[in-house]
């Protein structure tokens, strides 16, 4: 195929259907100036196979054929999914306007009356064509839109599972597979304004490994990083209630938010982490309070007031996990802002600070 040939725009196929020889050759007559490829049949059956197999852009289809009325007909080529778009004009002698609307409930977009008129057979033909070639554009425009749309959807989909990803990447400390620092800062102050608000206690527990660096020094950094992780996955699974939070407050240092939870609940959660990490049996012979591997934990509880800011219960909890650790390590010290000698310990690992309240 020549290049010229393929950038000629095909010309318009034509069915003209009429048993009558000289309706037939009136027709062929007056379409003949425009040039279009014609096809002609003489009956419904041949014109259903020609139309099947030419698949003409517009059927000109005569009302009265021997074997089928062009009514019937048309409503048969309204059912072939190729065909059901091509538009088809009624010629007919018939002229009451009965038939008329018979014409168009059958499926047909217009009609000319026998004798044809040339100028109005080729103005309705011309008519016809180019709302058909419209239509096709429209619709090839309009499923490429869908597609565009299809792939529009799917590519932010993918974005958004992306930063759901990052997201995570940003809060998820990569050692520990717990939160990290940022998470901690984040949720501390998301949880401080709402029980603030809704004048509920929080708890925080601060707790790190005992003599981590001998720990580091005597089985080296790897060893190390893998009892962070070991420590971190075991108190993650303590943690039942989705508001709970564990995250890595840095180095060897584990921060709990424990948002609606009193002084009895944290001390309760830090009890159950001492005997969880005791449970590990890590060995750690570098330690001077145990062979195993221990925590220090300090706990803070508070109601969030409107002038107390965060950081409070931070500076309260860390206090804690000092007194905890000078107090001889592998045990919890908890600090209550409203009283801090009302709690008492669990008889197994926890003690109420007996210093001053939070100050
Ligand atoms: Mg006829």
């Amino acid at each position: 195929m020549s290049l010229a040939s393929l950038s000629k725009p095909a010309k318009p196929s034509i069915l003209v259907v009429d048993d009558n020889p000289e309706n037939l050759s009136v027709a062929l007559n007056f379409l003949a100036e425009k040039q279009f490829e014609m096809a002609v049949a003489t009956d419904g059956n041949s014109a259903l196979e020609s139309a099947q197999l030419v698949k003409p852009q517009l059927i000109l289809l005569d009302v009265m054929l021997p074997d089928i009325s062009g009514f019937e007909l048309c409503k048969q080529l309204k059912t072939d999914p190729v065909l059901s778009e091509t538009p088809i004009i009624f010629m007919t002698a018939l002229d009451e306007p009965q038939y008329k609307v018979q014409g168009f409930k059958a499926g047909g977009v217009d009609y000319v009356t026998k004798p044809l008129e040339r100028l109005e057979l080729l103005a309705r033909v011309d008519n016809h064509l180019r709302i058909r070639q419209q239509t096709t554009t429209l619709k090839t425009a309009n499923r490429n839109l869908q597609q565009a749309n299809k792939t529009l959807q799917l590519r932010n989909r993918t974005v958004t599972e992306n930063n759901r990803k990052l997201q995570q990447l940003v809060h998820i400390d990569g050692l520990t597979q717990v939160g990290n620092r940022r998470c901690f800062d984040e949720r501390l102050n998301q949880e401080w304004l709402r029980l603030r608000r809704e004048r509920m206690p929080l708890s925080l527990i601060l707790f790190d490994i005992d003599y981590f660096k001998a720990y580091n020094d005597r089985y080296g950094h790897p060893a190390g990083d893998t009892c962070l992780a070991q420590i971190a996955q075991a108190v993650k699974l303590l943690l039942k209630r989705p508001g709970d939070l564990l995250t890595r407050y840095g180095g060897e240092e584990f921060a709990i938010i424990l948002p609606n939870v009193d002084a009895a609940g944290a001390i309760y959660v830090a009890d159950r982490i001492q005997t969880e990490i005791a449970r590990l049996e890590i060995h750690h012979e570098s330690s001077s309070v145990s062979n195993y591997v221990t925590v220090s934990q300090g706990i803070s509880t508070c109601m969030p007031l409107n002038n107390m800011p965060p950081a409070q219960i931070l500076k309260s909890a860390d206090q804690a996990l000092y007194l905890a650790k000078q107090q001889g390590r592998n045990q919890a010290i908890h600090r209550s802002q409203a009283n801090p000698e009302t709690y008492s310990a669990s008889p197994s690992s926890v003690k109420a600070d007996q210093s001053e309240g939070l100050g």
